[in-house]
């Protein structure tokens, strides 16, 4: 189920290999576009489907929505914020770069205010190829649309917007998924939106053409798990929240797969070699068994970045 969340928001956007071919709808057939909703507390809603999970924050002030799906997908998912409030949305977060987080910025209202990691503003603004799933250039709905939907706003490291019940903070802790990964809290909630820093239980994308990067991976991601006051986690595409223990985890997942592959490297074997050995260690239970496509685009990053 897991698996096919994610690859049908990759068929959806176009970015077809021959792992996804077999998810296709047939010609003419196109999905309906629905937005799940699942309430997380009274002003918290994970909104599902479409590319990555949506956050919905609703405040006095007016509603957050972090991420904003695929492209097509902004409409529906202000049409589902409506049929949980009618205060307007008035900013939107974007945890990272890719097309199925950011697409639908273009369909919100011109004047909203849109806060990224600055390092996500310069990925937008390129819209590179995501490493392992898309080649060749890729179209910049942002550029499309006169710079509708392009970041108004950014942080380095930290940022705080808000205060008291109202407050969001903003977290940058390095490399990982991209190189622009924010981490979106809502303190008086205790709840944290980790984008796709943790997907799911599965070997994550690193998306070397966009700043990701396999050896830094699990040390960023254990910052994020140590964030104080979070007793659940958003992941980008999970059907279900999890927790910062789970977070823990996962990044000792990535930290045992990088040096099974640098291991390998100094060993003279080949990136191939790390496809045809490597599974998921036992102790990562319920965890997927990632395709050995992703094992490979995975491994090329860690060998390049290891001697
Ligand atoms: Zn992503």
């Amino acid at each position: 189920m897991r698996r096919h969340v994610v690859l049908g928001a990759l068929v959806a956007a176009g970015a077809l290999s021959m792992t996804v071919g077999a998810f296709q709808q047939p010609a003419g057939q196109a999905a309906p576009m629905v937005v799940e909703v699942e309430k997380l507390k009274d002003n918290l809603y994970v909104m599902k489907g479409g590319g990555g999970n949506s956050a919905v924050f609703i405040t006095a002030g007016g509603v957050t929505v972090v991420d904003t799906k695929l492209p097509g997908w902004g409409k529906p998912l202000l049409d589902k914020i409506k049929t949980v409030t009618d205060k307007p949305v008035t900013r939107i977060i974007n945890t990272h770069t890719h097309f199925d987080h950011v697409s639908g910025n273009v369909e919100f209202p011109a004047s909203i205010e849109i806060i990224v990691q600055e390092n996500t503003k310069t990925l937008m603004d390129q819209m590179n190829p995501v490493y392992g799933v898309q080649t060749g250039p890729q179209p910049n709905l942002f550029k499309q649309n006169g710079g509708k939907g392009m970041p108004t706003k950014t942080f380095k490291d930290k940022m705080t917007v808000g205060k008291g019940a109202e407050q969001i903070d903003l977290y940058y802790f390095g490399r990982a998924h991209t190189g622009g990964d924010a981490y979106v809290v809502f303190p008086a909630l205790r709840v944290m939106h980790v984008g796709d820093t943790m997907p799911t239980r599965d070997m994550p994308i690193m998306d070397k053409n966009n700043g990701g990067s396999a050896v830094a991976f699990s040390a960023t991601l254990t910052k994020a798990a140590a964030v104080s006051g979070i007793d659940t986690i958003i992941n980008g595409h999970n059907p279900t929240t999890t927790t910062p223990a789970d977070l823990k985890l996962y990044a000792e997942f990535i930290a045992d797969f990088v040096k099974f592959a640098q291991d390998a490297k100094k060993g003279g074997k080949t990136v191939d070699d790390v496809v045809a050995t490597w599974k998921v260690p036992a102790k990562y239970t319920g965890y997927a068994t990632p395709t050995a496509a992703r094992v490979k685009a995975d491994a090329q990053v860690a060998f390049d970045e290891s001697k």
